[in-house]
């Protein structure tokens, strides 16, 4: 019993010590233009969900948020971010995709005044996900409990949609469907920084989802790839260029969909055809390959199978 005693002590104060060390701060990305670099780890207590990428882009309306974390506890912690850098109203949020760490601190923006943007095609899948989403970031976080439904209040239903929010050029892209089905990307022409959402990974290996489109994805991706960025903030890992960015994300889900249709077409059969890429140097380097290389190699498989 002393035992047990001792060691949820020392459990919990190790929890509170990661709570207190964990470092929100965001990375200036170019001028006016900031990034939160999230962890490569799952969603944790102490991250609060905040395992991805967020953008903060300073104009003369205020604070634009590219996405808004997992639900309010969340945002809170961006709008202190973003506070903290300057203080100012956050006048916008825009929404690049629709998993959890996305889009459930829409709500919060909301009622603190900022207008949500987002592509129909986006909203279309928050809104089919929000209560799976919401039920599965509370079992990992619980801070995040009760987060209500907020999509957006500008509703974009072009490919290509063009803002000016502040007297800064942004447009909000959507290429195909990706890690999520309306993944959209924010490209900033005048300062060429491109912020990719889960349409691009690097230093961790990207997730194929059961609702993952490998197939569009690679094609999106090739679509997205002609823009002339200088600057990168992809949905997880370091802020790259597309040397990186091509090594980490662009080959990978080329020599999926290359591999896997000549296996597919071969009829090798989705363990044979697992089995025999297991072993990918190029992207070993990535973090969590070995539990995911496997399921990516499998979902695509199938799905490269089934629409043969
Ligand atoms: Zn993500």
């Amino acid at each position: 019993m002393k035992k047990f005693y001792v060691m949820a002590v020392l459990f919990m104060s190790s929890l509170a010590f990661n709570a207190w060390s964990m470092d929100f701060k965001a990375q200036k990305v170019s001028d006016g233009i900031y990034a939160y670099v999230g962890p490569l780890t799952d969603r944790t207590p102490e991250n609060l969900g905040l395992n991805d990428n967020i953008g903060f882009i300073d104009t003369q309306a205020g604070w634009v948020l590219v996405d808004s974390g997992g639900g309010d506890v969340a945002a809170k912690k961006l709008e202190s971010i973003a506070k903290g850098i300057k203080d100012q109203p956050i006048v916008a949020v825009i929404n690049l995709g629709s998993q959890d760490h996305r889009w459930l601190g829409n709500d919060y923006f909301s009622k603190q005044g900022a207008k949500i943007y987002a592509t129909d095609k986006t909203i279309a899948t928050q809104t089919r996900m929000f209560s799976d989403l919401t039920a599965s970031i509370a079992k990992k976080v619980p801070q995040l409990k009760g987060t209500k439904l907020k999509t957006a209040d500008v509703v974009l239903n072009q490919a290509k949609n063009k803002l000016v929010i502040g007297g800064v050029e942004m447009n909000l892209n959507f290429y195909g469907n990706a890690h999520f089905p309306g993944d959209s990307v924010l490209w900033l022409p005048n300062s060429k920084v491109l912020f990719t959402g889960d349409v691009v990974y690097v230093d961790r290996m990207l997730g194929v989802h059961p609702w993952s489109n490998t197939i569009t994805w690679n094609k999106a991706y090739k679509a997205m790839r002609k823009l002339p960025a200088k600057t990168i903030v992809p949905g997880h890992g370091a802020v790259s260029d597309w040397q990186k960015v091509d090594a980490d994300t662009g080959d990978y889900l080329n020599k999926l969909i290359v591999t896997l249709t000549e296996e597919a077409e071969n009829m090798a059969g989705v363990d044979q055809a697992v089995n025999a890429n297991r072993n990918w140097p190029a992207f070993k380097h990535l973090e969590h390959y070995d539990s995911w290389h496997p399921q990516n190699l499998n979902r695509t498989y199938l799905r490269l199978e089934s629409e043969m």
